[in-house]
């Protein structure tokens, strides 16, 4: 993309946007960056305003007016602005071409670009996929995207002869065009992002987005066993594979006997047994066979796909695997922040389960969390905000009284309590169903303490 002396807008002042900046700057536009929030109520450590200024970056925070607009010749939005603000459907009407830092990326891209895209597992995925092709590109395989480091900077660190994998969301698909992955990957697909796209049909759209400018000689991996992903298949450019943790294939990636297994051109290849992948539960699965059939497609041997599935404990906070202690296993599910995610972490277990639940509290049903708590957990501790309110819905669910403990505020407590209870065949999980702005500043921290306590506790 030639920016030379072009005049760049970027709107949103987080990672993406200075991204997308300072890159355009460094391509030769003049840029402003603009933010409706003024500095102060901007996150700090979201953004080097230093670095800004030294690459010439004008600002224009507090706000957008049209006069912006005048003499302009691209804006890049953040993912996190939509595109039905006013201003841009001015910009739009205006004639002024308006591109995502995804199209930025892609339009710098001298490697092949890997993507990954769904409802959930998209991180998990990516992260892994990374690690895969690292044993094939080593350094030069680099990740960015909707995982909280820029695909631009990605992009151009993998130069000439590396691959780059992206996680995309929905959100960066909305200014979106020109995007052409070699391997592309659709996880799955539930109802979310609805407000933000205005109905599910919109939200599937920005999905498919992501294979819309795939030709024959691309890949598309879908998930066999989500029948709107499947269906994608009616839409798709380049070649189809599935993966399927439910049916045996003909091609693609599957589960037989409990073994990840890729077919492909009549040949199989067992890659390893689910009880020895680093990851737990059957969206892990899932994750795992879309990684490793995007990794074999791109080149990758099946031995080191193994060894790789072997080894990955999972990214940070996602049910991620922190020590073994007198047999027991202890897991950091910090990033579980609602039900939903919760009773995934629940489901990824076959019971003796030490919980440690609560936090701050979203107030949403639980119902269906403490039916499952009831049925999984032997003992439940309780952090916290949501202390009273959860005790209460599992009593009433039929948890039994006396294995509910309550620690306050105190997450060393709640840790002291289940090594105190635990003793094998149990494993302790925290998977709070809860946001953590009650004790801590975010649920990488809660995580972080958690971890940190756990790896304290003595031998058993
Ligand atoms: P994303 O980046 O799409 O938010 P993550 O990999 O960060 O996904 O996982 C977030 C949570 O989503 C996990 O803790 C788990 O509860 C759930 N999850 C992960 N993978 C899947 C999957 N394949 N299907 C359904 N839920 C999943």
């Amino acid at each position: 993309m030639d920016l030379k002396d072009k005049n760049v807008l970027v709107i949103g002042a987080g990672i993406s946007g200075f991204a997308a900046a300072k890159t355009a700057a460094e391509l030769g536009a003049r840029v402003t960056l603009t933010d409706a929030k003024d500095k102060n109520a901007i996150h700090a450590e979201d953004t080097d305003w230093q670095a800004m200024e030294q690459a010439g970056i004008r600002l224009a925070l507090g706000g957008q007016t049209v006069d912006l607009l005048e003499n302009l010749d691209l804006i890049i939005p953040s993912p996190a602005v939509p595109v039905r603000i006013p201003f841009l459907q001015e910009a739009i009407k205006r004639g002024i071409p308006v591109i995502s830092e995804v199209e930025l990326a892609a339009s710098l891209a001298k490697s092949p670009i890997f993507a990954i895209t769904g409802t959930n597992g998209k991180t998990t995925t990516t992260t892994l996929l990374g690690l895969l092709m690292k044993e094939k590109y080593g350094d030069s395989a680099r990740v960015g995207g909707n995982i909280g480091y820029p695909l631009v900077y990605a992009a151009q660190e993998a130069g000439v002869s590396g691959a780059i994998i992206a996680e995309i969301s929905s959100y960066q698909m909305e200014t979106t065009k020109h995007f052409h992955p070699h391997i592309a990957a659709v996880l799955n697909l539930t109802p979310d992002h609805i407000k933000r796209h205005g109905s599910m049909q919109v939200y599937q759209e920005m999905k498919e987005r992501i294979f819309a400018e795939q030709t024959a000689e691309d890949f598309l991996v879908l998930n066999m066993d989500d029948d709107a992903v499947r269906e994608m298949k009616a839409r798709a450019k380049g070649r189809v594979l599935y993966f399927s943790r439910k049916t045996e294939l003909e091609e693609g990636a599957y589960l037989v006997d409990g073994v990840l297994t890729i077919r492909w051109q009549g040949v199989v290849h067992p890659l390893l047994r689910t009880l020895e992948m680093g990851i737990v539960g059957g969206h892990n699965v899932e994750n795992a066979l879309a990684a490793a059939l995007m990794a074999f497609l791109a080149g990758v041997a099946p031995e080191a796909i193994a060894r790789v599935l072997r080894s990955f404990r999972g990214v940070a906070h996602r049910i991620e695997f922190v020590r073994e202690r007198g047999g027991v296993r202890w897991y950091n599910d910090s990033k579980a922040t609602n039900t939903d995610s919760a009773i995934k972490a629940l489901e990824s277990f076959d019971g003796h389960i030490v919980l440690i639940a609560g936090g701050d509290d979203k107030g949403t049903d639980l119902t269906e969390f403490m039916k499952l708590v009831r049925e999984k957990v032997d003992d439940l501790i309780l952090v916290g905000d949501a202390a009273l309110r959860f005790h209460t819905a599992a009593a009433d669910a039929g948890f039994p009284e006396e294995h509910i403990f309550e620690t306050a505020y105190s997450m060393k407590t709640a840790v002291d309590v289940a090594a105190r209870h635990a003793a094998p065949p149990q494993t302790v999980l925290l998977s709070p169903a809860c946001a953590s702005f009650d004790m801590f500043d975010g649920f990488e921290e809660r995580g972080d303490v958690f971890k940190r306590l756990v790896t304290e506790l003595g031998d058993a």
